[in-house]
């Protein structure tokens, strides 16, 4: 290949590795995804340069194609819509590298080495499977495929069944890979698998899947890197992949889900039709009394969740808390590592409002700061506050870690009415005698107290 097209292909790398490494902090963010579309155009560029390509029409039209779908789905999906908007990108993504595999066997199938066959192989599976995982994905965040799990008896046996014949194919395929049967039959059951994989699991797991997905879209394009002889696919695709995983360990951890369930497909095994274990009254509080508990506080941590995305009440929550320091209230944000439905979802809302990052607190910085706090403010978070999790060892999230903000010396609660969180599950919180209802939309709640406190 042209000595050019290899060191465009190597900035593209460079400026990945850089990008990747801007998304470690939110300070950098921004210029992180600025680096990582940059090596994007310049891969795209590089391989438009490709001796091999005779006609560039359909490389127009597809771009064409592409630019326009991706250009509408940033500018016009919401943001609480961006996990749905992950899982159609990893579907079609996926299906890119499957269907580069399909049209490589075509061409030279019977002719591939061992070596290429075996990551032919493993795109297509990869590819495949994280086609029809990602779509089912879509469709459960969607709602138009049921979001609890979907389950049979003996689904894990058939599963398993089902990836044995799948790699037993492939080993035959590698083994002689002029048998197009082997192929057809690992490609369609691995179309099959995407879909059993992801069916069993209940919606409020899907955090996980969708990181393990783009985990195997990662790969898939690795292994298609190898299958074409490019290497910025391979560096990419290993960067994609490992990231991935390592987000799915991490969002493993911040669930209480083990790495083996995610691995081993065991999902759906939990339950989500917990029972209501909360018992009692929840006590409403009015805009002016927590108003007066906010102003002559010393201390007050806001700890906002999925319903503070869905009312936009960033920047409202941003003028109530420069409204309370300039009072000289010390004010903190308590970021659960799930909280909203993306990875990161408080925090790119919160920067979006301008909150300086020196006042956000990850869950095991603000944890021991609680109990020294006046107020805590939960800004339409549930799950992530859900005391069940720590004290209530059936409960289908025992063992999730949690913002304990029924620790603090009193707690506010922002949300519409009694609706649940992601889980489905009762909050105990909502009932404690330490708890406040300020019931009403968050950001109507938000604009209303700081008003109120202006009055105080
Ligand atoms: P949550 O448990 O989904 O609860 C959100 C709460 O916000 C609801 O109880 C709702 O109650 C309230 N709400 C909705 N709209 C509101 C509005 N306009 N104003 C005020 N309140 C509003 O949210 P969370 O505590 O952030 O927990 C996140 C959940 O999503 C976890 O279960 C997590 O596992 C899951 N999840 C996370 C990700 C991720 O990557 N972060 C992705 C997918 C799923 P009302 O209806 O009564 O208002």
């Amino acid at each position: 290949m042209n000595i050019y097209i290899e060191i465009i292909y190597l900035a593209a790398s460079i400026l990945f590795v850089f990008g990747l490494k801007g998304l470690t902090h939110p300070d950098s963010a921004r210029r992180g995804m600025l680096l990582a579309a940059a090596g994007m155009t310049a891969a795209i560029v590089g391989t438009l340069f490709h001796p091999e390509i005779v006609r560039y029409h359909w490389i127009w039209i597809g771009l064409l194609i592409g630019g326009v779908i991706g250009a509408a789905m940033s500018i016009w999906m919401p943001m609480t819509s961006m996990p749905e908007r992950t899982a159609l990108s990893h579907a079609f993504g996926a299906l890119a590298a499957a269907l580069v595999g399909i049209a490589e066997y075509e061409n030279y199938g019977g002719s591939m080495g061992k070596l290429k066959v075996g990551a032919l192989g493993f795109e297509i599976m990869l590819g495949c499977l994280t086609f029809t995982g990602s779509l089912i994905a879509f469709g459960k965040l969607y709602g138009v495929v049921k979001g609890t799990p979907i389950t049979f008896k003996g689904l894990n046996i058939f599963n398993m069944g089902l990836l044995a014949v799948m790699i037993g194919s492939f080993i035959y395929l590698a083994y002689d890979p002029s048998v197009a049967v082997a192929f057809y039959t690992m490609m369609t059951l691995a179309l099959c698998f995407g879909v059993l994989l992801v069916i069993p699991i209940g919606a409020a797991d899907m955090p996980v899947v969708m990181s393990l997905l783009n985990s195997y879209s990662g790969l898939a394009a690795a292994a298609t890197g190898f299958v074409l002889g490019n290497n910025v696919l391979i560096i990419a695709g290993t960067l994609d992949g490992f990231s991935g995983f390592i987000l799915s360990v991490l969002m493993c951890r911040a669930m209480n889900r083990s790495i083996n369930n995610v691995l081993f497909g065991a999902f759906g095994s939990v339950s989500h039709t917990a029972a209501d274990t909360a018992i009692g009254n929840m006590r409403e509080v009015t805009l002016e009394d927590v108003a007066v508990q906010l102003a002559y506080a010393k201390q007050v941590v806001f700890v906002p969740g999925y319903g503070m995305a869905t009312a936009q009440a960033q920047h409202a929550v941003r003028d109530l808390a420069n409204l309370l320091e300039a009072r000289g209230v010390s004010v903190k944000f308590g970021i659960h590592p799930v909280a909203g439905r993306m990875p990161g979802h408080m925090n790119v809302l919160l920067a979006e409002a301008n909150v300086p990052y020196s006042v956000l607190y990850e869950m095991d910085q603000i944890n021991p700061d609680l109990p020294r706090t006046d107020v805590a403010v939960v800004i339409g978070a549930n799950d992530v506050v859900n005391p069940d999790a720590r004290d209530n060892p059936g409960s289908p999230i025992a063992g999730m870690p949690i913002i304990e903000v029924d620790r603090a010396k009193s707690v506010v609660v922002l949300k519409r009415g009694t609706g649940k969180g992601f889980s489905g599950l009762e909050n105990p919180l909502f009932f404690k005698p330490v708890t406040g209802m300020l019931y009403g939309d968050a950001k109507s709640s938000i604009t209303g107290l700081a008003q109120a406190v202006r009055e105080v």
